[in-house]
């Protein structure tokens, strides 16, 4: 059947190798993507790093992927045919049988399938994926802009839509990197007062091109929840940055009931105190991205409202290049491999 490139991690913190492996068919409820794009996400290095239990080397991250179906394994509905136009993001496929995905609530699954973790990834000209894993991408969006949608976009776009957050009610928005400035775009788009926060005032005219009605510079954390609250309050902070302490600075922003909605990762511990939550009753709760079909809804959207990731993309030859850039915070937004 021929041979396909993917980009792969020997062992743990090693640098990418681009190697040829046998290209193999898709077993039941399967089907092989022919990888047109695959975005690289900061979550890639829990599995590069092995941080992250049932790591198998090599590793082949990438779970921000776009391509086409090229073969569909049997038993695997007729929704789903040679040559559609899928994304396979987070949400990689779930096991159907523990209590999460009987109650119908899958990315919560306790065994869920990653991308990169479960199975190889989207660093590669082609990937081998359960059905449930697919999301079909509108005519409106080329594989570029569609494959950072699969992590970036439905993390940020559920986080918003799951949240309390009603048209008019006021949301900020902390960081506007590769989450972030999706996330504005689409706070915006919903109908939210939208706050956009991060460190300096040379972001406050991006913040704006975004479409942000306000902007909060951080880099002093203890001036960010006066800053919100001289604004009325925040009804949902949604926290892209990756910085406990940012995190932790927003909740005296909040208003009352308010809710911080946690995306970014960071090992710190948050520094909030039992007496900041009670008497305002404000919630704080983590995000885990979204389900197939909520990546496709995230699409949908994002066709409707023109609303695009801002990539840097490169070739999958030089995938250790991007995975480096995207290490040392030089790239601006998504950094994007192309096949
Ligand atoms: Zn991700
Ligand atoms: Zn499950």
């Amino acid at each position: 059947m021929g041979t396909y490139r993917v980009a792969q991690v020997a062992a743990a913190g090693e640098p990418f190798a681009v190697v040829e492996r046998e290209t193999a068919s898709p077993g039941p409820r399967q089907v092989r993507i022919a990888v047109e794009a695959c975005g690289v996400c900061h979550s890639d290095v829990y599995m590069v790093n092995n941080v992250l239990p049932g790591i198998r080397f090599p590793v082949v991250p990438g779970h921000e992927i776009a391509g086409r179906i090229a073969e569909v394994g049997e038993g695997t509905p007729d929704l789903w045919r040679v040559g559609d136009r899928v994304a396979v993001g987070w949400f990689g496929g779930s096991c159907g049988v523990c209590h999460p995905c009987r109650q119908g609530d899958f990315i919560v699954c306790r065994d869920l399938k990653v991308p990169g973790w479960a199975y190889d990834g989207g660093y590669a000209e082609s990937v081998v994926a359960p059905f449930d894993a697919l999301a079909r991408i509108p005519d409106g969006l080329t594989a570029e802009e569609a494959a950072p949608l699969g992590c970036a976009g439905v993390t940020t776009f559920n986080g918003l839509r799951t949240s309390g957050a009603r048209p008019g009610d006021r949301v900020a928005i902390l960081g506007i990197g590769g989450l972030g400035h999706l996330a504005v775009r689409y706070a915006v788009a919903m109908g939210f007062e939208t706050i956009a926060i991060a460190r300096g005032q040379d972001k406050a005219g991006f913040a704006q091109e975004l479409g942000a009605h306000h902007y909060v510079d951080s880099s002093d954390p203890s001036a960010v929840a006066p800053a919100l609250r001289a604004l009325g309050g925040a009804d949902v902070v949604l926290a892209t940055a990756t910085n406990s302490e940012a995190i932790s600075a927003t909740v005296d922003g909040l208003a009352p009931r308010g809710e911080l909605v946690v995306v970014g990762i960071d090992a710190v511990p948050l520094a909030i105190t039992p007496g900041q939550l009670i008497m305002p009753a404000k919630i704080v709760r983590g995000h885990p991205s979204g389900t197939a079909q909520d990546v496709e809804d995230t699409m949908a959207f994002s066709a409707l409202h023109g609303i695009r990731s801002l990539n840097e993309t490169m070739p999958l030859a030089q995938a250790d290049e991007a995975y480096q850039r995207m290490l040392a915070g030089k790239a601006r937004f998504r950094m994007v491999l192309t096949t």
